[in-house]
């Protein structure tokens, strides 16, 4: 583990942003990932440059699409900035009313289109919106002027165009026990102590989303604290190769796929996410980057605020479907089954699952309300709605998709007995669809599906459709809170004749 700095080395806030260039670009991007101090553990070994790691790598491409997408569609991913007077990456774009919003879900499923899988950096984006409204509210209950600090670092954040990770899951531990309560104190991160600079921070977080491809990490809580757990009650921004940070890679299935040299097996070999655990010894913030330090009851406003804005941007899973909906034709297509009416109608059903996720994010985004900061947020009932959807709806979609794969799509051959001086022309005869159509695209198409239904990337389409941004009984204990009995009994009882009043004593 990295021992604790000396006070000399405690960096300013000039001295962190000094080692980022502005990025121009997704090559920049790439560029500015390499070399950096990192330590990260994957397959059991030190990884020495993640950059060039296959299993790694196309988790920073589909990053790097955001950078893209911002150059080739700049109305769906650019909006400008009133605080730097200057065109800005949308996921460095406040949101300052709904329309902000809505093109934020659009580009989310313009990128998902264009990834298939996790492309990361929506948790940040909503990290960043979520901190205008709550450092502007704390400062106005305490007079403190963390509203001032987070705007300073927004500023640099959108000059130079990186990339912010949010840092929001403990390991929680004992699900029982409060933080302050458990055995290890570190399964939540807390402030160890405060030096005239600023404050130290250890724990971890935990399959925390794109973290080694982000150049800050913002540390927040992840649940509502009490008083006792006031050390807990700590948000502050950390650049990704600060000294003291370690992460360990989660893997997923099929990876080792991208390292057996061939393409066709991994499905989308451009394409993939990233979770990645991330352990923080003794980490240092200067005061300047502390964005709340002990006012523990706004962790649970930080908290709900956060999931309405997040909840909507898993309308990203809309788009991983409209890959699978042109996935599951295609195929129907090379079988030559596409003018079944079976078929065509598994085609409709798809479809209808996936615009109903879409219906209620976009929904959730035209009926934002603004904050007392002036940054506007997502209605909560109907984010809610759209994450609850997204828990389910997926699977119903992958479960058709491999409908109508078909079982080849799990007993296929490896792309090495396809390329076999021998093998190679049996499979080619045997495993034709189509005759129009060659084996390889075939192929290339049924590990598509694969790959989203079982392989890496069935981590973002499915898994983490299922517990990303909470899982699915942390929905329905907000659409719980949220829906009004006693005013739709009212409607109910008024339209039945019954004596409101009688019932609902003192109302
Ligand atoms: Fe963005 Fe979706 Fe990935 Fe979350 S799961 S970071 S919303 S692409
Ligand atoms: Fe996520």
């Amino acid at each position: 583990m990295n021992a604790i700095l000396p006070p000399d080395r405690e960096e300013s806030t000039a001295e962190r942003w000094a080692r980022f260039r502005p990025i121009d670009g997704a090559e920049a991007y790439v560029d500015s990932l390499r070399g950096r101090a990192v330590t990260v553990y994957l397959f059991g070994e030190r990884v020495a440059e993640p950059v060039d790691h296959p299993v790694i790598r196309p988790s920073i491409n589909a990053l790097a699409a955001t950078y893209d997408l911002a150059r080739d569609e700049p109305a769906l991913a650019t909006a400008h900035s009133p605080l730097i007077d200057a065109p800005v990456n949308r996921f460095l774009h406040i949101p300052t009313c709904p329309e902000d919003l809505v093109l934020k879900n659009r580009m989310q499923r313009r990128l998902g289109q264009l990834t298939g899988t996790c492309f990361q950096r929506c948790a940040g984006l909503d990290t960043i919106s979520v901190l205008h409204s709550i450092t502007y509210d704390i400062d106005e209950a305490h007079g403190t002027r963390y509203h001032e600090r987070y705007l300073a670092f927004l500023k640099e954040a959108q000059r130079h165009n990186v990339i912010i990770g949010a840092g929001m899951t403990d390991p929680k531990g004992d699900r029982s026990r409060r933080p302050h309560e458990q055995d290890d104190p570190d399964l939540f991160l807390h402030v160890t102590r405060r030096t005239e600079r600023g404050l130290y921070v250890t724990g971890a977080k935990a399959h925390m989303t794109g973290g080694l491809n982000s150049h800050w990490i913002c540390v927040m809580p992840t649940m509502n604290l009490s008083e006792a757990d006031r050390d807990y009650a700590v948000v502050g921004l950390v650049p990704g190769d600060a000294p003291g940070l370690t992460y360990i890679y989660g893997r997923q299935s099929c990876d080792t796929r991208a390292l057996e040299g061939g393409e066709i097996d991994q499905g989308n070999a451009h394409y993939g996410g990233q979770e990645t655990l991330v352990v923080f010894d003794e980490v240092f913030i200067p005061w300047e980057h502390v964005l709340m330090d002990g006012e523990y009851e706004f962790a649970q406003a930080m908290v709900s605020r956060f999931t309405a804005y997040h909840r909507a941007s898993y309308v990203c899973k809309t788009g991983l479907g409209d890959v699978m909906v042109g996935a599951a034709a295609a195929i129907a297509e090379y079988n030559g089954a596409d003018k079944a009416s079976h078929i065509r109608d598994k085609l409709v059903e798809m479809t209808h699952l996936n615009e109903t996720i879409f219906s209620s994010g976009i929904a959730s985004s035209h009926e934002a309300k603004p904050l007392a900061s002036g940054a506007w947020i997502n209605d909560e009932m109907l984010s809610n709605v759209c994450k609850h959807n997204v828990t389910r709806f997926p699977y119903e979609i992958a479960r058709f998709a491999q409908d109508l794969a078909g079982g080849l799509m799990v007993t296929l051959p490896s792309e090495a007995d396809f390329k076999h001086e021998e093998a190679g022309p049996l499979l080619a005869k045997y495993l034709r669809g189509r005759s129009d159509i060659p084996v390889e695209t075939r192929t290339r198409m049924l590990r598509l599906i694969e790959n989203m239904t079982l392989g890496r990337n069935a981590v973002g389409y499915l898994t983490e459709s299922l517990h990303g941004a909470g899982s699915p009984q942390a929905q329905r204990i907000q659409i719980l809170r949220g829906m009004d009995l006693p005013r739709k009994k009212a409607y109910a009882e008024r339209l039945a004749g019954i004596d409101v009043i009688a019932t609902d004593a003192g109302d």
